[in-house]
């Protein structure tokens, strides 16, 4: 339920309005805006009818949240949430470029990768730790060597890093590590991770699962919000369809419907949402025009030699290329590269 105050209740009046929806048993949020305080109840619809606010001196008015998603709806925060992933923000009028290998193999190969993404306008490094691998066979990345590789590179090149955790009892070690937690598209429906990761004090960027429609994404989203982390950044990295020429179909309706659904930003992962080194920039500009926050871009620096995702993975050169491709539709989308 969404209760909107007249213009003349204050933050105290709200304050005790709060405690009332709290001792019904319900969630209270407080969500402050430019011209009138919005209120926010969470729970059983039926307890929120019983104290009829509709009738309260200092309620405009109170409408029912119609989606499942309550917290991470646009109905319950209109202006778009801005995420810090410690010095770079993502979600304001700065366009960030998420980039790196998909694993973290050596200190060379880190390093090298970290300074060339740097050096042509990425904010921050991307990089997996712990691999979630189809195969038992595959790779699954060198664990807690990798986190520690993959932090000293973002510091010794300035940039803050993403890698991904795959089992709630990691996300301590992970996050003393990571500036940001990645939740894979194997894991978007792994419940006791998305609470876990809800429970961190690190921002969450959360892939879409290849068969999750954009309401269970959402919902996934919610159950790390409702955890207690307001920090999450939704990414659309591909799903599954019956085409087969491309590793995923990446689908940008997401896009342009997250951005109309929910408050959080939206990056657009095209490396893993095509598995074509050839289609990463055709779809990283297609994703600026739908209206995504950010990109995410696996660059190797030798990508021939890729422990894992070599075939859509950017060599140095080829991600300079993209940058410079992409900067007109960054600037045509009202964007600037994030500083
Ligand atoms: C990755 O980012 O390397 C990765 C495994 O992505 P996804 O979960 O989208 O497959
Ligand atoms: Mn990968």
């Amino acid at each position: 339920m969404i209760i909107v105050l007249k213009p003349e209740a204050t933050h105290d009046d709200a304050q005790a309005m709060l405690r009332v929806i709290e001792a019904q048993g319900l969630q209270p949020l407080y969500l402050p805006g430019v011209e009138r305080i919005v209120l926010g109840a969470l729970g059983d619809e039926r307890v929120l009818r019983t104290l009829r606010l509709d009738g309260h001196p200092l309620v405009e008015s109170v409408k029912p949240i119609l989606t499942p998603y309550k917290r991470v709806s646009r109905e319950m925060q209109r202006h778009d949430t801005q995420i810090d992933i410690s010095s770079v923000t993502v979600g304001g009028r700065g366009f960030v470029v998420m980039a790196g290998p998909c694993a973290v193999e050596n200190h060379g190969q880190v390093n090298a990768t970290a300074a060339a993404v740097r050096e042509s306008g990425a904010r921050v490094l991307r990089g997996g730790a712990f691999k979630p691998r189809t195969s038992p066979y595959a790779f699954q990345g060198h664990g807690e060597d990798a986190l520690k590789l993959l932090a000293d590179a973002g510091r010794a090149h300035d940039m803050p890093i993403v890698t991904e955790v795959v089992d709630p009892a990691d996300v301590e070690l992970v996050a003393e590590h990571a500036d940001a937690l990645q939740v894979g598209a194997r894991n978007m429906q792994n419940y006791r991770l998305l609470q876990a990761v809800g429970r961190a004090s690190r921002p969450v960027l959360l892939k879409r699962g290849m068969s999750a429609t954009i309401e269970e994404l959402l919902l996934a989203a919610e159950y790390i919000m409702d955890a207690g982390n307001p920090n999450v950044i939704l990414c659309e990295r591909g799903i599954r369809t019956f085409e087969t020429a491309t590793r995923n179909t990446l689908d940008l309706n997401a896009v342009a419907v997250l951005k109309l659904r929910s408050h959080l930003p939206v990056v657009v992962d095209p490396s893993h949402g095509t598995g074509v080194r050839e289609l990463v920039a055709p779809m990283a500009k297609a994703a600026i025009g739908a209206g995504a926050d950010g990109l995410i871009i696996e660059v190797h620096c030798d990508p021939a030699s890729a422990l894992s995702d070599g075939a859509q993975s950017l060599d140095p050169d080829g991600f300079a290329r993209l940058m410079r491709e992409i900067a007109p539709f960054v600037e045509a989308a009202g964007r600037t590269f994030a500083a």
